[in-house]
């Protein structure tokens, strides 16, 4: 894994620098932002962590540099604690996920496994929302770094809700889906596998939300109140 990383404070960027490569990753370092752009459209980079105060632009001029230029690299940027309106900028600038200074070496660790993750998995065979990755050719589901257990059906079902997230599909379409396993399954029996999954897929941040009439939707539960 190869990573750029956009820090000004030496002592900041050594540490973070040194915390990364201990997982045999490749991390670039600059104090400035001006060269970021340049350099992620120039060499396949795999993500960049971003601090807002640089020497030069900042961190949020960086950000929207390497945007404007298409780019769908991961970008966590680094902000300072009760920096909330720096928080959301980036956000809505285009920024993956943020991190808290001071962060724990560990945090960062893993917030930079999850978000390469979920880059990956927009463009292979992986299905993810939430912190869940569904990895559709190994067969096998994660919520963060933990497998999840599910039985063959609990998987076709989770599968066809999750690749229409967003969109209300019927029971019967589910039942359809999955009963090339049963074919005396009936619609009470998807209400069962649905139930069976809401539990295990709630620490993902996901439900699946039952729409009168209709059927089921796949969504993400409403995320924590900022600094809540
Ligand atoms: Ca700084």
């Amino acid at each position: 894994m190869h990573i750029i990383l956009a820090e000004d404070d030496p002592a900041l960027a050594e540490s973070t620098a040194r915390a990364l490569r201990t997982q045999g990753w490749v991390v670039d370092h600059t104090p400035r932002g001006e060269p970021v752009p340049a350099s992620v459209k120039a060499d396949p980079y795999d993500l960049v962590i971003l601090d807002i105060g640089l020497e030069g632009i900042d961190g949020f001029e960086t950000l929207q540099r390497v945007r404007a230029q298409g780019s769908t690299l991961p970008v966590l940027m680094l902000t300072a604690r009760d920096a909330v309106e720096d928080r959301v900028r980036g956000l809505e600038m285009g920024a993956d996920d943020y991190l808290v200074k001071p962060f724990a070496l560990a945090e960062l660790i893993a917030r930079v496994r999850v978000l390469t993750r979920r880059h990956q998995a927009r463009l292979g065979s992986v299905l993810t929302m939430g912190s869940l990755r569904m990895d559709l050719q190994a067969r096998r589901v994660w919520i963060d770094d933990q497998a999840l257990d599910l039985s063959a059906r609990e998987w076709a079902v989770l599968e066809y809700l999750l690749s229409r997230a967003g969109h209300v599909v019927g029971k019967e379409q589910i039942l359809q889906a999955i009963s090339g396993w049963d074919d005396a399954l009936s619609e009470n029996a998807v209400e069962v596998y649905v139930s069976r999954l809401r539990p295990k897929i709630e620490p993902a941040g996901l439900r699946i939300r039952a729409v009168r009439g209709f059927g089921y939707l796949m969504e993400e539960a409403a995320p924590a109140a900022p600094g809540g």
